[in-house]
C-alpha cells in the first residue's frame, strides 16, 4: 500500500512525512508516539476535592462574563452532570460566550477547589472536538499531533498486515500479542491494559534481538581452536612475589581467568573491566609474561603516547630483569629506529612491542604473535581491534577498560565472551571527596586549593575548550590559564592541550610530575592513564559539559595515593544539571556510575549511535528492564537450536551485524 492511497493524504503531507523519513505505509505504522496524554472523562461522583479530573457536563445557561482587571476576565457557566448541578469557571477565554450555547455538552479539565458547587477549569473544549481516551502524541516537526493521529487511523483501517519477525513458540511462552495488534494498541489504545502489552512485546523484540547476539558472539567463540599456550607456572609465580605489594583478591581472580583461556584450546576474548587505578596494568603485565614463557610474542597498544611511554616503564620495571626483551613503537621514533624495531619484531629478539596506533600502523611481521592487549580499548574501533589481531595466527586477545559496563553490553559491543571484573581498589586509597560549585562561588574552590598548594601537592584544572568562543558560555584553558595565574601568583600555572606537538604535551607531562608545575590547566587530554600521585586536587570547569563515566574517568586522575583527593565540578550558575552530577558527590564505584549513566541516556547516547554493537532501544531500558533482559537471554539460549523459518531469519539477521562471523 502506497502513501498515496490513504484517503486525504496531499503531496504536501507526503513531502511532510518524507521530511520525517516516513516514505511508505510500513513506516507510517512503524512510527510509534513518543508519549501519550490521558484525555479520559471521568464520572464527577469520583472527583475527589483538589484533583485535576476531565468532566463532561452538559451546559444549562447562558455563560457570564466578569471583567476584573484590564488582563482578568472570569467566565462562568452553570452545568450539569447527571444528578450533579455546578458552576465552572475559566480564566481569560470570556471568547467562548458565544460559542457554549445552553444544552451543548462541553469537557471541562480542572479540579473542585474548596466545594463541589464550583469546578475552576484550566481547559474546556465542546465535546464534539474532544479527542477522548490515551492520545498518543507523535511530536513530528511539521506535522501536528492531531493530523498525524488522522492519517494513522486511516490506515489502520485496511492496511496489509505487518510481516511477523518473532516465532510463534515465542509469542506464546511470553504471552504476547502478534505485531499487527501491537501496531494497533500502539497508535490506538483503548485502555491501559493494551499499551503495556504493546510496549512489553516492543521491549520484548529489542531485547530478544540484542539477547541473540550475545549469545551467537559466545557461541562462535567458543568454536574457536586454536592456541594451547604452555607456560611455566613456577617463573610466572616468582615473578608473582617480586612485585612490591600483595595483588587484591579480584586481581588474582582476574589473573586465574586468564591463564585459564590461555591453557584451553579456545581463543581467549576477554574483557578486563576495572575502573581507574584498580590496578588492571600489573595483571596484563602477568600474562604477557606467561605467554612469553611459552614462547609467544605479545604486542600492547594503547591509545596515547604517554601512556605507551608509561606501560614501557611499567613492564620493564617488572621483565627485564627477568631477561624479557620489551620494546616501544610508537610514531615520533624516527624512521631509522622505527626501521629497527620493525626488524627486532621479526626476527624475535622482542618479545613484548608495546605502542600506539603505530603498531597496526607500521609493517610488521611478528614472529610468533600469540597474545595481544589492548588498553583503553573503548579508544579503538572495530576496525583497529581487528587489524592488530590480524598481525598473529588467532591470538588470545586481553581488551582492558575503564569504563565499566554491564556485561551483556560488553560482549555485545566488544564481541568478547568472556569478562572480567575488578571492582575493589587496592588497600589504602582513600575515597575522593567530590563537590559540586556554581561558577559564581569560585572564590570558595580558591580557598581550597590553596590549602593544598600550601601542602605542596598539585592541581588538575580540566577545560571543555581550548579556546574562547562566547558561543557556549564555555571555559577555555586559555582563559581559565589567565583567572588562575591571577589568583595564584607565587605558584606555576601552565597550560596542555591537544593542539600542541606530542613533544611539548610530553615535556608538560614530565615537568607535572617532577612537580615543577603546580597548577596544570588542560583540556582531557589527560583523561587517559596519567598518573601522578602527589596531584589530590582536580578541578573540572563546566562540569554539565561531560558524560557521567567520562567524569569519573577524569576524576580517577587524582586519589592514587594514600593522600586525601578532592574532586570539584564546576556547573554554570542555576543549571538543572545538578542532580544528575550530584551522584559523583555520594558514588566512587564506577559501575554504578556507569548504570546510572546507561539507565538515563540509553547506550547510544553514551557509547555512540553509530558504533558497531551498540543495541539502539526505544522502548527497553537495559538497567531497568535487566529481569525482561534477563528472560530475552534465557529465551536466545535455547533458541539457538530452534530452525522454525522465523527463528532462523531472525539469527540470519543478527549474525549479519557480528563483525567476528566475517573474520574468518
Ligand atoms: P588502571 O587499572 O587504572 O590501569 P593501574 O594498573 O595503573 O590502574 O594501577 C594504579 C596503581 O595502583 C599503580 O601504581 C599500581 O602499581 C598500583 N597497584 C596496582 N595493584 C595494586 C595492589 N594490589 N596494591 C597496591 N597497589 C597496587
Ligand atoms: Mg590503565
Amino acid at each position: 500500500m502506497n502513501l498515496t492511497e490513504i484517503k486525504g493524504l496531499g503531496k504536501v503531507t507526503q513531502s511532510k512525512l518524507s521530511e520525517a523519513s516516513i516514505y511508505t505505509v510500513e513506516d507510517l505504522l512503524l512510527c510509534f508516539p513518543k508519549s501519550y496524554k490521558d484525555q479520559f472523562i471521568q464520572p464527577s461522583i469520583e472527583a475527589k476535592l483538589n484533583e485535576a479530573t476531565v468532566l463532561k457536563v452538559k451546559v444549562l445557561e447562558k455563560p457570564s462574563v466578569f471583567f476584573f482587571k484590564k488582563n482578568l476576565t472570569k467566565l462562568s457557566v452553570k452545568v450539569q452532570q447527571n444528578n450533579l448541578i455546578f458552576r465552572v469557571d475559566i480564566f481569560n477565554r470570556q471568547f467562548l460566550a458565544n460559542v457554549i450555547r445552553v444544552g451543548e455538552e462541553i469537557i471541562v479539565t480542572g479540579k473542585f477547589k474548596k466545594t463541589f458547587k464550583v469546578f475552576t477549569a484550566s481547559e474546556l473544549v465542546l465535546a464534539k472536538n474532544y479527542e477522548e481516551g490515551i492520545i498518543p502524541q507523535y511530536h513530528l516537526n511539521d506535522i501536528k499531533d492531531g493530523r498525524m493521529r488522522k492519517i494513522i487511523s486511516e490506515v489502520l483501517k485496511n492496511h496489509p498486515p505487518l510481516d511477523e519477525v518473532l516465532p510463534d513458540r515465542l509469542l506464546d511462552e511470553r504471552d504476547m500479542k502478534g505485531i499487527n495488534q501491537v501496531i494497533k494498541y500502539i497508535h490506538q489504545p483503548k485502555n491501559y491494559g493494551e499499551l503495556s502489552q504493546a510496549i512489553f512485546r516492543l521491549k520484548y523484540e529489542e531485547l530478544i534481538r540484542f539477547a541473540l547476539r550475545i549469545e551467537l558472539i559466545k557461541q562462535k567463540q567458543l568454536l574457536k581452536k586454536y592456541s594451547r599456550k604452555t607456560y611455566d607456572i613456577d617463573l610466572v609465580k616468582r615473578l608473582i612475589n617480586q612485585i612490591e605489594f600483595e595483588l587484591t583478591n579480584e586481581q588474582k581472580q582476574a589473573t586465574n581467568d586468564i591463564f585459564r583461556d590461555l591453557k584451553s584450546s579456545h581463543q581467549m576474548n576477554r574483557l578486563l573491566q576495572g575502573d581507574v587505578g584498580s590496578g588492571k596494568t600489573i595483571v596484563s603485565v602477568l600474562a604477557a609474561y606467561a605467554s612469553v614463557t611459552a614462547g609467544y610474542q605479545v604486542s600492547v597498544m594503547a591509545p596515547t603516547l604517554v601512556l605507551s611511554h608509561q606501560h614501557e616503564q611499567v613492564f620493564n620495571k617488572y621483565l627485564k630483569s627477568l631477561g624479557v626483551r620489551v620494546g616501544l613503537l610508537t610514531s615520533e621514533l624516527s624512521l631509522k629506529k622505527k626501521r629497527e624495531i620493525v626488524q627486532q619484531i621479526s626476527q624475535h629478539e622482542i618479545d613484548i612491542v608495546i605502542g600506539t596506533h603505530a603498531l597496526i600502523q607500521e609493517d610488521i611481521a611478528f614472529d610468533n604473535l600469540g597474545f595481544v592487549i589492548i588498553d583503553e580499548q573503548h579508544r579503538f574501533g572495530v576496525e583497529q581491534r581487528k587489524k592488530l589481531r590480524e598481525k598473529g595466527y588467532y591470538p588470545d586477545l586481553l581488551l582492558m577498560s575503564a569504563t565499566p559496563i554491564p556485561r551483556s553490553l560488553a560482549i555485545s559491543i566488544f564481541e568478547s565472551s568472556d569478562v572480567s571484573q575488578i571492582t575493589e581498589k587496592p588497600k589504602g586509597r582513600k575515597k575522593i571527596v567530590t563537590k559540586i560549585f556554581s561558577d559564581r562561588k569560585l572564590n570558595k574552590v580558591f580557598e581550597r586549593v590553596m590549602k593544598e598548594t600550601e601542602n605542596n601537592h598539585q592541581i588538575y584544572v580540566i577545560c571543555p575548550l581550548i579556546e574562547e568562543s562566547d558561543v557556549s558560555g564555555y571555559y577555555s584553558v586559555e582563559e581559565t590559564l589567565d583567572i588562575f595565574k591571577l589568583q595564584f601568583p607565587q605558584y606555576n600555572v601552565e597550560s596542555l592541550h591537544g593542539k600542541m606537538t606530542d613533544e611539548d604535551k610530553r615535556d608538560k607531562l614530565d615537568r607535572f610530575r617532577d612537580g615543577k608545575i603546580n597548577i596544570l590547566i588542560s583540556t582531557t587530554v589527560i583523561e587517559v592513564g596519567i598518573h601522578v600521585d602527589n596531584a589530590t586536587t582536580m578541578i573540572i570547569m563546566n562540569g554539565n559539559a561531560f558524560g557521567l563515566a567520562q567524569l569519573h574517568q577524569l576524576r580517577g586522575r587524582i586519589g592514587r595515593s594514600e593522600l586525601q583527593s578532592y574532586c570539584y565540578l564546576i556547573v554554570n550558575e542555576g543549571s538543572e544539571d545538578t542532580e544528575r552530577l550530584s551522584i559523583l558527590e555520594n558514588e566512587d564505584d564506577g559501575f554504578i556510575i556507569s548504570a546510572y549513566d546507561l539507565k538515563l541516556r540509553g547506550p547510544g547516547e553514551v557509547f555512540g549511535k553509530n558504533q558497531a554493537g551498540v543495541p539502539h532501544f526505544n522502548f527497553a531500558n537495559l538497567i531497568e528492564d535487566d529481569d525482561l533482559l534477563q528472560n530475552a537471554l534465557s529465551d536466545a539460549r535455547e533458541m539457538i537450536d530452534w530452525h522454525d523459518s522465523l527463528s532462523v531469519k531472525l539469527k540470519n539477521d543478527v549474525i549479519k551485524t557480528i563483525e567476528s562471523y566475517h573474520l574468518d
